[in-house]
C-alpha cells in the first residue's frame, strides 16, 4: 500500500534528507525527537514532532517502545530508520511491521542474516562473491583460530560479527598478539554490541574501499554502479566519490554483477550496500560487508545516476516494484563528497560541539549541501558529529575537485572548528589529486600534515 504518512526514526542531516524526498512524494512527515533536538532543522520541517524521551541516545532514538507508540499515536503508516541507531536492527524491523507498518529497509530476516558480518561472508561466498580469506564463520575454538591466523599469515583482522560504524576491529600482527586480543576482542563486542561473536580476516594491505549501491523490491535488484571510500580515519570514512576512477570498465561490471547476485540471493528488498576491498595490484576485489539501510554517502551514487535513493526506498516500502531497469541507469560525470564534522582537526578530531555564529552556505553549479545547521543552532553534544555533507558534481574528476575548492571557499562556519579545513588541504595533495590512495593512507599523511591542515584555519575558533 502506497505510504500516507511516514515517521522518521533519526536525527540530523538523515532526518532532514528524508523528510525532503518524502515532501516531494506527497507523503505527510511525522518527526520523532529527544529533548536534546527540540530545536532540530528536521523538527522544523517536519509536518509534526513528537517528542520521544531524554537526550541519551537508549533513552530516545533507540527507544523502540517510545517510537511505536509515537507512530501509532501520530498514525503513522510507516517508518523510516535513516541510518545508525535502530536502522540495522532486526527485531526493531520485525516490531514495526508487527504493530502493521512498513519498515522502509529489508525485512528483519535479511538484516538478521547479513547483519551478522561472519554469516553474511558465507551468504556471499554461496553467491559466487569472492571474500577475504579468513575464518568459517563466528571463531569457536581459539586455539584453532590461532593456528588459522598463522596460516593465513600477519596482519590478521579480528573483527566483530555484529560490529558497524568501524568499531569492533582489532589488528594483530603476530600469533602471540592474537591469543591475547582475541579473547579482549570478544568480551568487547559483547560489551558494546551484545555479541561476543569474532571472526578473523588477513589484511589486504594497500586495499581500496569500494562498494556497490544496490536497489532490490523482493525479487528484481538493479545496481547504481561504485563509490570509493578509501579516505578514511579510524576506519570511517572521511571523503567519497562516484566511480571509482581504479576501476576497468570489465572489473567495474564484474563487481557491481557480483553485488546484483548476493542482493538477489537474500531477496534484497530496499536501497543497500555491499562494501569491498579492492587490491590495485591483483585488480582482486573481496567482499567485506553488507549495510542493509542508506548510507551517509549516498549522494555521491545520486549525483552521478540522477536517482533519488531515498524516495525509491520509500516507494519500494511502499509496495512498488522497481522503477528503474538496470539497461536504463546510465552512470555520467563525477561527484565527491566531504563530511563536515564538529572536530578539530588542530586537535586530534577532537568532537566540538558547540553554536553556529555565523554560516555562509555554499551554492552554485553542481553543488550540494545536505546539512541540519541554521543560525544559532546548538549542536547537541550528545550524538555523533556529523553536521553535513558537501557534495559536489562535475564533467570529470578534475572539474568536481575544481568545485569542491571552489565551494569550500564560499562555506563559512564559525563559532566552532569544522573539519573544513582539511579539506582543503587534501584538495592539494598530490596523491589525492592522482587517486593514489588506500585505507590506510590518510592516517599517516595527517601526522606528516597537521601543520598545513592548521594554517589553512584548523586552529580551534
Ligand atoms: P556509512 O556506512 O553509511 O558510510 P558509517 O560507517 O559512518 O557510514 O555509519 C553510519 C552511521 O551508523 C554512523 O553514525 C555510525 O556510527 C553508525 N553505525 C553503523 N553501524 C553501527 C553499529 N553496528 N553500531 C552503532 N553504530 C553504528
Ligand atoms: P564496519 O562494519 O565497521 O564498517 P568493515 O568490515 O566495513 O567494518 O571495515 C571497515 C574498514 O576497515 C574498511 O573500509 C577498511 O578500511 C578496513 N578493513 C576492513 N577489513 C579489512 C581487511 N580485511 N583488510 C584491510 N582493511 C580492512
Ligand atoms: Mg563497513
Amino acid at each position: 500500500m502506497p505510504i500516507k504518512r511516514l515517521l522518521i526514526a533519526n536525527r540530523g542531516e538523515i532526518a532532514v534528507r528524508i523528510i525532503r524526498a518524502a515532501r516531494e512524494l506527497g507523503i505527510e512527515t511525522v518527526q520523532v525527537h529527544s529533548a536534546a533536538d527540540a530545536d532540530s532543522r528536521a523538527v522544523q520541517l517536519a509536518d509534526r514532532a513528537i517528542d520521544i524521551g531524554p537526550p541519551q541516545a537508549a533513552k530516545s532514538y533507540l527507544n523502540v517502545d517510545a517510537i511505536l507508540e509515537a507512530a501509532r499515536s501520530a498514525g503513522a503508516d510507516a517508518i523510516h530508520p535513516g541510518y545508525g541507531f535502530l536502522a540495522e536492527n532486526a527485531d526493531f524491523a520485525d516490531a514495526v511491521v508487527a504493530a502493521g507498518m512498513a519498515f522502509v529497509g529489508p525485512s528483519g530476516d535479511t538484516i538478521r542474516l547479513m547483519g551478522d558480518k561472519a554469516a553474511a561472508r558465507r551468504q556471499a561466498q554461496q553467491a559466487g562473491v569472492p571474500t577475504v580469506p579468513g575464518s568459517d564463520g563466528v571463531i569457536e575454538d581459539m586455539d584453532a583460530a590461532k593456528a588459522l591466523a598463522v596460516d593465513l599469515g600477519f596482519p590478521v583482522m579480528i573483527k566483530a560479527a555484529a560490529g558497524g560504524g568501524g568499531r569492533g576491529i582489532r589488528i594483530a600482527h603476530s600469533a602471540d598478539e592474537f591469543a591475547t586480543l582475541a579473547p579482549q576482542a570478544s568480551s568487547e563486542a559483547l560489551a558494546a554490541f551484545g555479541d561476543g561473536g569474532i571472526y578473523v580476516e588477513k589484511v589486504i594491505e594497500r586495499a581500496r574501499h569500494i562498494e556497490v549501491q544496490v536497489l532490490g523490491d523482493g525479487t528484481d535488484v538493479v545496481h547504481c554502479y561504485e563509490r570509493e571510500c578509501s579516505l578514511q580515519r579510524r576506519r570511517q570514512k572521511v571523503w567519497e566519490e562516484a566511480p571509482s576512477v581504479a576501476l576497468k570498465p570489465e572489473v567495474r561490471e564484474g563487481l557491481c554483477t557480483s553485488a546484483v547476485a548476493l542482493a538477489k540471493s537474500v531477496g534484497y528488498s530496499g536501497a543497500g550496500t555491499i562494501e569491498y576491498l579492492y587490491d590495485d595490484a591483483t585488480g582482486d576485489y573481496y567482499f567485506i560487508e553488507m549495510n542493509t539501510r542508506i548510507q551517509v554517502e549516498h549522494p555521491v551514487t545520486e549525483m552521478i545516476c540522477g536517482v533519488d535513493l531515498v524516495a525509491e526506498m520509500i516507494r519500494i516500502a511502499g509496495g512498488e516494484k522497481l522503477r528503474l531497469a538496470q539497461a536504463g541507469l546510465r552512470a555520467s560525470g563525477h561527484a565527491i563528497e566531504v563530511r563536515l564534522n564538529a572536530e578539530d582537526p588542530a586537535n586530534n578530531f577532537m568532537p566540538f560541539p558547540g553554536q553556529i555564529a555565523e554560516l555562509t552556505l555554499p551554492d552554485g553549479p553542481g553543488v550540494r549541501f545536505d546539512h541540519m545547521l541554521y543560525r544559532g543552532y546548538q549542536i547537541p553534544p550528545f550524538y555523533d558529529s556529523l553536521l553535513g555533507k558537501l557534495i559536489v558534481w562535475g564533467e570529470d574528476r578534475e572539474h568536481a575537485m575544481a568545485r569542491l575548492g571552489r565551494a569550500l571557499g564560499e562555506l563559512s562556519v564559525t563559532g566552532l572548528p569544522t573539519t573544513a579545513p582539511l579539506f582543503q588541504a587534501l584538495l592539494a595533495s598530490d596523491d589525492v589529486r592522482a587517486s593514489a590512495v588506500h585505507t590506510r593512507w590518510l592516517e599517516p599523511w595527517l601526522e606528516e600534515n597537521q601543520h598545513m591542515i592548521m594554517d589553512r584555519g584548523g586552529a580551534a575558533a
